[in-house]
């Protein structure tokens, strides 16, 4: 037998609420039973996004969000600024350019967060710019972007906001309708304390200007057909039923305990986290824009970074991330977002310290545990 822990940026472990809800008998989604569910799960994610606009539940995961969030605002020849700072990133340069948009791409060098002037200056420069793509959490390198000035930038233009919080969403704030953010896509396996298979878009008044006007072909995720439907608190095709019945367990735990406490929860993981890698020895890759959502460290010298992360996961049952792409084994990625408490954290860390003491890296054993520690004292 092995216990198992999960520390991974998606998918996040699973409350028992929203477990045992995920083993209750199927019902039927054109009922007034599921009605009052997907008004209640309306009402919940409202509160999360902290939104009065419509929020549509898409059955895909995050990506499939983002897909529809390009596809409705933009047509074929269309010209749209992305912020590339990282994998999730460059996703939208991916997506925009399956469907024929022109990119502008502001590149921000990877654990680095974006000027939001910048920004600003490539809108001045070009008033063809209709969208502009950002990642609220950069989840393959650990950076948190500052939307609350992107969104006072953007909100002057012609230009919509979208902003992917898939990894950031119920774990740091985002403040939706305040900070002037037209399109925000989530996903429910990270912050949101739900297994994959659920996508969630918030859309405003200025996005649907132009969702009238776009001609990029699209059936499934046409977000008309979605707003119909929600006006009858309905959805246009068979939705996830009993993710959706999950969601509003997720839903009402994140109520319960209030977005700020949430908030104050993963600052706190963070914390110890961040203070606990350093402790070892290891430095954060992203130091000055590090997200209160998932820590990255740098591996250190001579210790094969994905050997580290396997043996951890293989052997002792605790899994973490390593990097992707440019990042494979140069990195270590920890998460502390969604059902994560304290001594998850303490887990975690005794673990790496076990493995990187097995590797032979030099530090005094104890010393990440003890700074995990002292912070959760304060
Ligand atoms: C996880 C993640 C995605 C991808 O979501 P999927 O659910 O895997 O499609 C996109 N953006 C960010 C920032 C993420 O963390």
């Amino acid at each position: 037998m092995r216990k198992n822990y999960l520390l991974t940026p998606g998918p996040t472990p699973l409350p028992p609420q929203v477990q045992e809800a995920m083993a209750r008998p199927i019902i039927h989604h054109r009922t007034p039973q599921f009605q009052a569910i997907l008004k209640e799960a309306q009402e919940g994610l409202k509160y999360v996004f902290q939104t009065k606009n419509d929020v549509f539940i898409l059955a895909s995961s995050g990506t499939g969000a983002m897909e529809a969030a390009l596809i409705n605002l933009l047509s074929s020849g269309d010209t749209a600024l992305i912020v590339q700072g990282g994998k999730f990133g460059e996703r939208w340069t991916e997506i925009a350019k399956a469907y024929g948009i022109n990119s502008e791409i502001i590149d921000v060098e990877w654990g680095q967060a974006v000027n939001p002037l910048d920004i600003g200056k490539k809108l001045k420069g070009n008033p063809k710019i209709k969208v502009v793509f950002t990642t609220l959490c950069e989840t393959s390198t650990g950076v948190v972007n500052d939307i609350k000035a992107i969104g006072e930038i953007v909100k002057n233009t012609q230009a919509v906001l979208v902003v992917d919080a898939i990894s950031g969403l119920g774990a740091v704030d985002l403040k939706t309708d305040d900070w002037s953010c037209d399109i925000v896509v989530s996903g429910s396996q990270k912050g949101l304390m739900l297994p994959p298979g659920l996508g969630f878009l918030s859309v405003s008044q200025k996005a649907w200007g132009l969702i009238e006007n776009s001609k990029s072909p699209r059936y499934y995720l046409d977000l008309k057909k979605a707003r119909k439907a929600l006006e009858k608190t309905d959805t246009p095709f068979t939705p996830a039923i009993t993710l959706i019945i999950a969601l509003i367990e997720a839903l009402k735990i994140i109520k319960q305990d209030g977005l700020e406490n949430v908030f104050l929860r993963h600052r706190k993981m963070a914390e110890a986290t961040r203070a606990a890698v350093k402790a070892l020895g290891l430095e954060l890759f992203a130091p000055s824009a590090g997200s209160d959502v998932v820590t990255a460290a740098r591996v250190p010298a001579g210790i094969d970074g994905e050997k580290l992360v396997k043996t951890m996961r293989d052997t002792y049952g605790v899994t973490i991330a390593g990097g992707q792409d440019e990042l494979k084994g140069k990195v270590i990625r920890i998460a502390h977002m969604g059902f994560i408490e304290e001594f998850d954290i303490i887990a975690g860390i005794s673990c790496l310290e076990k493995v990187l003491s097995v590797m032979g890296y030099k530090f005094n054993l104890g010393s990440g545990v003890k700074a995990a520690e002292e912070v959760f004292l304060k």
